[in-house]
């Protein structure tokens, strides 16, 4: 089946191909580094790492751009309340933020531009508007002249009859109702304290909308294949983003625009006022392990609402551990008889789960087809009807998935002889009924995420998700 995907300019499923044939280059709005990312924003750089992730499944080289937003009105507001710098302020949640993204398992973009290094590109795109007459100046702002630029609106499909000729807004938020004349570069004011940069255009700084649209053509060029965010980020982010670049370049700016839901909290808008807003580092505070979080937020569908519940990560939980426990177990397995079925066993599987992720990353419909297969092959093995070879291949097909998934568990420098060891002197301890010793070993290995079950054959461990 063909790679497809519900693009936001087209309203419709459409099939994917890139413009450069096996190179594919994509672009997701990133962070605003004025505080620790919350996890309605990983729910959306969880659904860009499973888009990134499966195009290189499918063999596509990916040039993956993240920008990081370290200047607009909440960074300057938050260094001038504890009176530090811009960089020092943001420094530390640009760190956090990749600190969270290696937690979660998600795969590195391969360029992170910084707005603040990128200010000469800002105003250089701002000049080419201006040139074409679709910008213009007052007071040292810089504004877009959406009258200027027909095509506005394609991307929200909004409604401008409305629109009042030449009204202005300066704020890089707004409603769909305050559609106007938007800032691509604002002149100083007292309000920015230090923040500001002599350029050509006067002293300022950037709009947010400006920066993605020069980083993106930088380091992807003036058309590419791939654009997404947050469905908040349709309007008035990507739409400006569009009228910047098609209005200075004349091109098609992006081809495929895809958008996530957002990510709802035990039913309700996740907001501090109502007590549910959390961010990664609250949940994992919690005991939550970052494995446990990936998989609650890569299971639903993008385009569905997610509603992230503290029951929904403990199934998340019980799912794991049995995909982790089924890997273990097969690499354990000496190999039987075979009876031919695990192959079909197997192809059916990956077949299944390419297909379902083609028909525009349907995760669940991809899983559906892993758990299926985990239930078949643990019935093959039970019925001694899996050989060694077929059982290096089930295994070879996990890790082929895995490569999309990452959902097995990475080994946490505890050594399994050094966990034979305390099992053996546990067993010891046991046999001399000196069971206050016993219990001790197994507190901590468990402290060190590894679970003793005493079973007729002996001690087995795993490790805790
Ligand atoms: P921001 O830092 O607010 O610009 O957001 C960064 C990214 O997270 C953007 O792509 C937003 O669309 C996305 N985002 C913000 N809130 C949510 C949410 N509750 N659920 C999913 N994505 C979100
Ligand atoms: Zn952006």
């Amino acid at each position: 089946m063909a790679l497809r995907f519900t693009n936001t300019l087209t309203r419709t499923k459409d099939e994917f191909k890139p413009l450069e044939e096996d190179h594919v280059r994509m672009y997701t709005c990133g962070p605003t580094v004025y505080d620790f990312a919350h996890i309605g924003n990983f729910r959306t750089y969880m659904f860009e790492d499973l888009l990134r992730r499966y195009l290189r499944y499918k063999g596509y080289r990916v040039t993956h751009v993240m920008n990081v937003t370290d200047v607009d009105d909440k960074t300057i507001k938050g260094s001038m309340a504890q009176n530090i710098s811009l960089n020092e302020y943001t420094d530390r949640y640009k760190k956090a933020f990749f600190e969270d993204l290696d937690a979660l398992g998600i795969e590195r973009a391969e360029i992170y531009p910084e707005a603040t290094t990128h200010i000469p590109e800002m105003v250089k795109l701002v000049k080419a508007l201006l040139d074409k007459g679709i910008a213009y100046a007052v007071d040292g702002n810089y504004y877009f002249s959406i009258a200027k630029f027909p095509a506005y609106g394609k991307l929200s499909h909004i409604d401008l009859s409305g629109l009042k000729a030449g009204a202005r807004i300066s704020t890089d938020e707004y409603e769909k109702e305050s559609a106007s004349d938007f800032a691509l570069w604002k002149a100083w004011d007292t309000a920015d304290g230090d923040v500001f940069w002599e350029t050509e255009l006067g002293k300022g700084r950037p709009g947010w909308h400006i920066e993605c649209s020069a980083m993106s053509m930088k380091y992807l060029g003036d058309s590419f294949d791939i654009h997404c965010g947050g469905v908040d980020n349709i309007f008035p982010h990507h739409e400006n983003e569009i009228a910047q670049s098609e209005g200075a370049t004349g091109k098609r700016f992006v081809n495929f625009w895809l958008h996530s839901e957002h990510l709802i909290v035990e039913g309700r808008k996740m907001s501090k006022s109502f007590n549910n807003f959390y961010t990664l580092r609250e949940i994992l505070g919690k005991g939550y392990s970052p494995l446990v979080v990936r998989s609650v937020l890569l299971t639903t569908h993008y385009r569905q609402q997610l509603n992230f519940t503290f029951d929904g990560l403990d199934a998340a939980r019980n799912a794991l551990e049995r995909y982790n426990d089924f890997y273990k177990n097969l690499g354990d397995y000496p190999g039987g008889d075979s009876s031919g079925e695990a192959d079909i066993v197997i192809n059916r599987m990956l077949a299944g789960f390419e297909d379902n992720l083609d028909d525009d990353l349907n995760i669940s419909g991809a899983l559906g087809e892993v758990f299926d297969f985990i239930r078949d092959i643990n019935r093959l093995k039970a019925e001694d009807n899996l050989s060694a070879e077929e059982r290096d291949r089930a295994i070879a097909a996990v890790s082929k998935i895995e490569t999309v998934l990452h959902f097995l568990k990475k080994e946490d420098g505890v050594l399994e002889s050094e966990i034979a060891e305390l099992i053996q002197k546990r067993n010891g301890a046991r046999k001399n009924r000196d069971f206050a010793t016993a219990d001790k070993v197994r507190d901590l290995l468990l402290e060190r995420g590894i679970i003793l079950e005493d079973t007729p054959s002996g001690t087995k461990w795993k490790r805790k998700i």
